[in-house]
């Protein structure tokens, strides 16, 4: 049902290829990196002119990776439009077809780059790749992956971030990519259950505060009726019940 192609090349070389080859959808994998080493959050990037189809899948991506992982989602939920300063762009645009680029976690967070880092992190950032494709190119076809940095005729040696404990952004992005190829490839709609939280199911309408991975106030007693504005000036947040 589904072909994966890694594509190789500078940036434009390679979404051209992927145009040719008439793929489905296109993914490039990176990992986020900053001085902060608490940063934390996931995020995709989609280009300056995405279609309403590739926002839509990059949050369902980031969204998933902020619940399995319990970290929040940066951009408009969960998407940057070109990225910081147009960052991103220039490595989707010309594609012709759903493109989107992701940054799921930061390799400069210690326990980030932990989770990047072992087998059952990667195994996760796979599935959830793998089932935000099947939950938005259901029919299959052909899905060009693209590793970050990597491959670059212009900067062969290019790797990326430097991830925290070893290794580099890009080697680890190729692992989750191989991963969330085999899945792919391996797809069965009889057998294919998507990823879900192993945390309990938070209800949907609790409002809670949490700080670097740790919940510090929980509010339950609310409904899906009441009114919840986040006062971003004075930094407030209102619960208005009817
Ligand atoms: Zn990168």
């Amino acid at each position: 049902m589904y072909d994966v192609r890694f594509y190789k090349g500078n940036y434009k070389r390679r979404q051209q290829q992927a145009n040719w080859d008439n793929c489905t959808a296109y993914v490039e994998h990176h990992f986020n990196a900053t001085a902060n080493p608490e940063r934390n959050y996931a995020v995709v990037i989609t280009g300056y002119l995405a279609s309403e189809m590739s926002k839509s899948w990059g949050r369902w991506y980031a969204n998933k990776v902020g619940e399995i992982f319990q970290i929040p989602v940066a951009g408009t939920g969960g998407v940057l439009v070109g990225g910081y300063n147009g960052r991103g762009n220039g490595n989707l645009k010309y594609t012709r077809m759903p493109a989107i680029l992701l940054e799921p976690l930061f390799v400069s967070n210690p326990l980030q780059a932990e989770i990047v880092r072992s087998e059952d992190g990667q195994d996760k950032l796979a599935k959830i790749l793998a089932d935000s494709i099947v939950e938005f190119f259901p029919n299959g076809g052909r899905i060009a992956f693209s590793i970050g940095h990597k491959y670059k005729t212009s900067r062969p040696r290019d790797r990326g971030a430097v991830v925290f404990g070893g290794g580099t952004e890009a080697d680890f992005a190729e692992i989750v990519m191989e991963k969330a190829k085999y899945l792919l490839e391996n797809h069965d709609p009889a057998t294919w259950t998507p990823l879900i939280s192993e945390e309990e199911d938070v209800p949907e309408n609790d409002i809670r505060v949490i700080k670097n991975g740790e919940e510090l106030w929980v509010h339950t007693d609310t409904d899906e009726d009441d009114e919840i504005l986040w006062d971003d000036e004075n930094r407030i947040l209102y619960i208005n019940t009817q």
